[in-house]
């Protein structure tokens, strides 16, 4: 059964997750005013699925019951499934202006629907059936999954096995009959606090004497021995305000945070790969080029960018200069063609043995690295067309002060036909998006998120098929 919004809040209250947040427990982090917001991204992927003109693109068909579902939860079953999930993710990122968190999951589940059956091909074992019964598990309860990779990795320079403290990959530390227990940590976890299940992937590929490190599990988000630790946006603090108008973004927002796992029992059922070393490369690389295709959403992201950047120019009376038309123009021109790589590396997939999709792993990865930078570029941009009153502008406080605030109204005023407060607040909208909260999402997380630019530019080293293209430019001129 789908959940809608009101459900999915109702089942995060059932959880009971450790979480702290500046220094604190946060007792329940659904009515937090700080993640709260988050909360909301992750319930408008909920809410968009039964909204009837969005309804092709955010569900799908079960391939294993039939039944429709929330696409967050599908495995992808052909190249059309694959050129949806990119669609939705610029949707929902034009919904709310930020990272909706829930992709993590999704790229989990379908990495996974292809390495554990490619695993059980090999050594005979059952992760695949395992997987599909959690995968059932997951589809009828439309869960929300977080799809944990990043270790926190210790010393850059040396393995997993080498690390002066063991723990700086997650690893099993005792095997029993009933299943495994592991420690570490995984760190940047995206809406994890807004999840009910942990999917936990190695982070890199592994050799034999990294063995113990090669795991890959899933846990209710709430089991005794995980703690959270979230992560703090610059401006974070302004959503305690009393007026919430200095956020920029009132109701959306996203979050990350550090989840630690203190030596937590996992039930043999939910291990889907248990020291086949040769394995976790694989797993990671799947992973990777669904969530680099993922990125999309940050052309939606980019659309309302590119909306405040317009209105602002209407607010200032400046539109009509014909260097803002062309800062417009080529902010566009940035913002599609991130679209264009994402729905390029989804058309040029391909059925992988499982029977699942698999994006085109040269494009998902051009994509990405597309995506570490133009963003920064539409800022950047976007920053230039609002000018500097984008940071110098007094407080909402301010502004309803009895006091200053005629002060404001009168000597802030652009347009005469656009009230102050209209032109403050899109201002403060460009604000979260290039320096506040959501530059979280939309700036750093785009370089660094789904691996850093140097990962994009190995896997393009290693795919470009430089041999071919050597032949190719010889053959015409003779050689
Ligand atoms: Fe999804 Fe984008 Fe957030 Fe990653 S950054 S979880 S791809 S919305
Ligand atoms: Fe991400």
């Amino acid at each position: 059964m789908m959940m809608n919004a009101a459900q999915y809040e109702e089942s995060l209250r059932k959880l009971d997750l450790v979480v702290y947040m500046f220094g604190r427990r946060i007792e329940n982090p659904v009515d937090d005013p700080i993640i709260r917001p988050s909360m909301n991204a992750v319930a408008k992927t909920y809410e968009m699925a039964s909204v009837p003109e969005f309804e092709e693109v955010m569900t799908a068909t079960s391939h294993l019951s039939g039944e429709k579902i929330n696409r967050f939860t599908h495995i992808h079953q052909s190249t059309e499934d694959l050129i949806k999930k990119t669609k939705m993710g610029r949707l929902l990122g034009a919904h709310t202006g930020c990272c909706f968190q829930r992709c993590v999951g999704m790229d989990a589940l379908n990495a996974l629907s292809i390495v554990t059956y490619d695993l059980d091909k090999k050594y005979g074992t059952e992760y695949n059936r395992r997987f599909l019964k959690y995968l059932t598990y997951v589809q009828e309860n439309d869960l929300t999954c977080d799809g944990a990779m990043t270790d926190p990795k210790g010393d850059r320079g040396l393995p997993p096995h080498k690390q002066p403290d063991p723990d700086m990959y997650l690893r099993v530390v005792e095997e029993t009959e009933g299943g495994i227990v592991v420690r570490g940590a995984k760190a940047h976890q995206t809406g994890a606090v807004n999840s009910h299940e942990i999917i936990v992937m190695p982070t890199i590929a592994m050799r034999e004497e990294d063995k113990d490190y090669a795991v890959s599990f899933a846990l209710p988000s709430d089991v005794k021995g995980i703690t959270y630790i979230m992560g703090r946006q610059s401006c974070d603090t302004r959503k305690v305000e009393r007026d919430l108008m200095d956020t920029g973004n009132p109701v959306f927002g996203g979050h990350e945070a550090l989840v630690v796992f203190d030596d937590v029992f996992v039930p043999w059922e939910r291990v889907f790969l248990y020291k086949e070393h040769e394995f976790a490369g694989p797993l990671v690389e799947r992973f990777a080029s669904y969530h680099r295709q993922s990125y999309a959403c940050k052309s939606g992201v980019g659309d309302v960018l590119i909306g405040a950047a317009q209105t602002i120019a209407e607010y200032n009376g400046v539109h009509n200069a014909s260097h803002v038309k062309d800062k417009i123009i080529e902010m566009n021109h940035l913002n599609e063609t991130l679209f264009c790589g994402s729905l390029a590396c989804a058309a040029e997939g391909r059925r992988e043995p499982s029977g699942t999709w698999c994006v085109n792993t040269l494009l998902a990865n051009v994509s990405k690295q597309n995506v570490t930078r133009f963003p920064y570029e539409i800022a950047r941009l976007a920053q230039d067309i609002a000018g500097g009153l984008m940071v110098t502008l007094p407080s909402a406080a301010d502004f309803t002060s009895p006091e200053v605030g005629k002060l404001l109204e009168k000597y802030y005023r652009g347009n005469p036909d656009v009230s102050t407060k209209n032109r403050f607040r899109i201002l403060r909208l460009i604000e979260n998006l290039t320096l506040g909260a959501a530059a979280v999402g939309y700036l750093t997380e785009s370089m660094h998120g789904a691996g850093s630019p140097q990962a994009q530019r190995i896997m393009i080293a290693r795919q470009a098929g430089l041999p071919e293209k050597q032949k190719l430019a010889k053959k015409l001129c003779g050689i």
